[in-house]
């Protein structure tokens, strides 16, 4: 990625920083287009996200706080900086790293052996959880069964839960995960495109899940992806970059991202807009750095009518998660597979069609108590 650092971006070189007025511009700051040096850059990079942390009064002073990670360049900066945070400005916060083990050889066992070396490098302790132990199955397995056109729906669905699961586990208060600002708004996007109410009015909130099991913040909610992979740069993080195995190779057609949140249902639907939605704020950001944080904030500024219908939230029968429906997403997927009909929860008559189905049971059914 052309970022315009040293020794690409000749013209900064010869400048001095827009902000110290004092060192050499080593970078041309992509949310402002400013031509700063490093120095300035990381503090304006941590500052800006100690200031979102404050602000938003996202934390409480000894929370227990699980920092979703899973070796990529965005929960390895989350969790350096958080923890950097933490010591500088005195939080308080007991922060541990939180990864979920899909169960995808060549993949995840890899971006696994990342997370234990920022576990040693940031000392921050890790607990990981597996698909295997907690559902029976691994990913692998399941693309064995159902083969590669729904695999990511089962893996964005389990995954969602394994860490709210880990997180019970470790008797967290709190999941950050390293949602960017270019996700949020393209979920905003997303949601306005698919008519989505009620994912359009939570997907701009810094904090969710304060209703659910374990609440979750995004303390990069206003930082720019391509910063983040600068500071990676900059600072030689030590992070994952390939790509899973299952991944389909077109990005117009199905985006694989290892955060999970709200709308991880929908994003993981072989008719997924994702890509486009991607691509468009590419496009913009190049002609308008700005426009990124202009969806955000047009997001925010949505109100919705308080006639408008909205999804009743209740608790899955089976397994006690979050869920609108009698058995959650994960129950109806798990139960399919368990019964040797694994695409019996695929779609969105998935739910309903799950409790009339007769099967004949392929492994022993689990429940899994939330
Ligand atoms: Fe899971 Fe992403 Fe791989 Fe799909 S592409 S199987 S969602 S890790």
């Amino acid at each position: 990625m052309d970022f315009g650092v040293e020794g690409k971006a000749k013209s900064s070189a010869s400048r001095l920083c827009s902000l110290c007025r004092e060192n050499k511009a080593a970078l041309r700051r992509p949310k402002t287009l400013e031509q700063i040096c490093k120095e300035c850059f990381y503090s304006v990079f941590e500052g800006e996200i100690h200031n979102v942390i404050v602000e938003n009064k996202l934390f409480k002073r000894g929370e227990r706080i699980a920092i979703g990670a899973s070796g990529g360049k965005d929960s390895t900066v989350l969790a350096y900086v958080l923890s950097k945070l933490n010591r500088e400005y005195n939080y308080g916060l007991d922060l541990f790293l939180l990864s979920v083990d899909e169960g995808i050889t060549g993949y995840r066992d890899d971006s696994l052996e990342t997370v234990k070396r920022n576990e040693v490098q940031y000392g921050l302790p890790l607990k990981i959880v597996s698909y295997k132990e907690l559902y029976g199955w691994t990913m692998d397995e399941i693309v064995q069964a159902i083969g590669l056109k729904n695999n990511c729906t089962f893996c964005g669905v389990f995954r969602r839960q394994a860490l709210d699961r880990g997180a019970a586990l470790m008797k967290t208060d709190k999941i950050v995960t390293g949602h960017n600002a270019d996700d949020i708004a393209e979920t905003v996007l997303l949601n306005l495109l698919r008519g989505d109410i009620a994912r359009l009015g939570r997907c701009t909130q810094i904090t969710t899940g304060e209703d659910g099991p374990i609440p979750r913040c995004k303390p990069f909610k206003y930082t720019y992806e391509k910063e983040i992979v600068m500071y990676a740069y900059f600072k030689k993080l030590d992070y994952f970059s390939t790509e899973c195995k299952f991944k389909l190779s077109s990005p117009r057609t199905r985006i694989c991202s290892t955060k999970v949140d709200e709308t991880v249902r929908s994003i993981y639907s072989p008719n997924a807009y994702r890509g486009f939605a991607r691509e468009f704020i590419k496009d913009i950001e190049k002609m308008r750095p700005r426009a990124i944080l202009d969806i955000i904030h047009s997001g925010e500024s949505f109100r919705i009518s308080s006639s408008a219908k909205m999804p009743e939230q209740g608790v899955c029968e089976r397994c006690g998660y979050i869920s609108s429906q009698k058995w959650c997403k994960a129950c109806v997927l798990l139960d399919g597979l368990n019964r040797g009909l694994p695409k019996l929860g695929v779609g969105r008559s998935g739910v309903a069609r799950a409790d009339g189905v007769n099967g004949v049971a392929r492994r022993q059914s689990r429940t899994l108590n939330f």
